[in-house]
């Protein structure tokens, strides 16, 4: 049994990683400000007797005893990171470097959460690990993926100065159960509309594409990274299978079989227009690849969704 540090644990990936630590037997400490999460995605670990909840903001210092740190604390929801970028942009570099010092300390195996965003606008498609990206350092996204930008360059700085045991995972899109109804993203957002029946609000003409990946295979995949022996390159984790936002709000109004329209409105500014991850080093370095197909992960959002409401009604 180990004690893991999980930090962003009441958030949505957060949440979801604590739950399948403790069913492996581990002992989890939940760290979270609560900015974005919900005491309400942790309730039931709560129970638990081998998980703790601290609420604690990581751009301050954190002294605990843990073996294995995951560092997801930050928002990730263009919307709602654009609310605090200075406190975004806080957590993503001095929040990590206090987590960086934590596993310095403890000698704690480090796991940090980067983004396809580092990639920016991609100018090679699909986007390789190789790849340096397209991003815009002063635009209104930069407050995120500049900071995740850094908190990779400052995790490998970490590894190479004092040669601690690091990983970093380039988390594409995910979806799925306990993502917040007014967290701004793409999937919650046309899923909530659409079984309310109001329009779907589609940014600019719908082309811009994305990848989904269902929120199991993803924790399934940052576990893996974790559990491996030695690895010193960054890892995308994502699910390969690219669709434009307009297809993906049309697949939506279907499962939902809602009565939605469409509404277009002006595209946000810095939109990557495409994104798709290239997989290979994960399948082969880490044997993983997503296995849940998007209508399969929709219909499971869709349920949680659909509870969500009825029980707010
Ligand atoms: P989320 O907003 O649901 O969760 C983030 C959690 O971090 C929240 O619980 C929030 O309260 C907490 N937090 C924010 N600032 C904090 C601080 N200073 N101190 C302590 N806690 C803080 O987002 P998520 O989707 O669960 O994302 C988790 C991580 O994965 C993030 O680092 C994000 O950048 C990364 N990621 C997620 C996706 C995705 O599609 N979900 C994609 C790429 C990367
Ligand atoms: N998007 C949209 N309508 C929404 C929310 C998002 O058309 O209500 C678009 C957004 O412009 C982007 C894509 O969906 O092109 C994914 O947006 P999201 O905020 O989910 O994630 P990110 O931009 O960080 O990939």
């Amino acid at each position: 049994m180990k004690k893991i540090l999980v930090t962003g644990g009441a958030g949505f990936l957060g949440s979801h990683l604590c739950k399948k630590l403790l069913q492996k037997g581990h002992e989890v400490l939940c760290v979270d400000n609560l900015f974005t999460g919900q005491k309400s995605n942790i309730v039931q670990l709560l129970k638990h007797p081998n998980f703790e909840f601290v609420r604690h903001d990581i751009t301050f210092p954190l002294y605990v005893e843990v073996d294995e740190i995951y560092n997801l604390a930050c928002p990730a929801s263009p919307i709602q990171y654009q609310k605090k970028p200075v406190q975004t942009i806080k957590t993503a570099v001095l929040g990590t470097i206090n987590m960086l010092g934590l596993s310095k300390r403890t000698n704690a195996r480090f796991l940090q959460a980067s983004t396809s965003e580092i990639y920016g606008d991609p100018l090679m498609h699909p986007q390789k690990e190789e790849y340096w990206g397209n991003v815009n350092p002063i635009g209104i996204r930069s407050c995120y993926d500049e900071g995740k930008r850094c908190g990779e360059t400052i995790t490998m700085d970490y590894s190479r100065q004092y040669n601690l045991d690091v990983r970093i995972a380039r988390i594409f899109n995910t979806y799925g159960p306990k993502m917040d109804r007014n967290d701004g993203r793409v999937i919650s957002n046309f899923i909530v509309q659409a079984l309310q029946n109001k329009p779907l609000s589609i940014y600019g003409d719908g082309m811009q594409t994305r990848s989904f990946c269902y929120v199991d295979d993803l924790i399934n995949g940052l576990i893996k990274l974790m559990e491996i022996n030695k690895i010193d390159i960054p890892i995308n984790i994502g699910n390969p299978n690219e669709i434009n936002v307009l297809e993906t709000a049309e697949k939506i109004i279907n499962l939902t079989k809602s009565s939605s329209t469409i509404s277009f409105i002006p595209k946000l500014e810095d939109d990557p227009q495409k994104r798709n991850p290239n997989i290979d080093k994960a399948i082969s370095l880490l044997g993983w690849r997503p296995v849940i197909p998007i209508d399969k992960g929709l219909i499971k959002t869709i349920a949680y969704f659909k509870k969500i409401l009825d029980n707010a009604r």
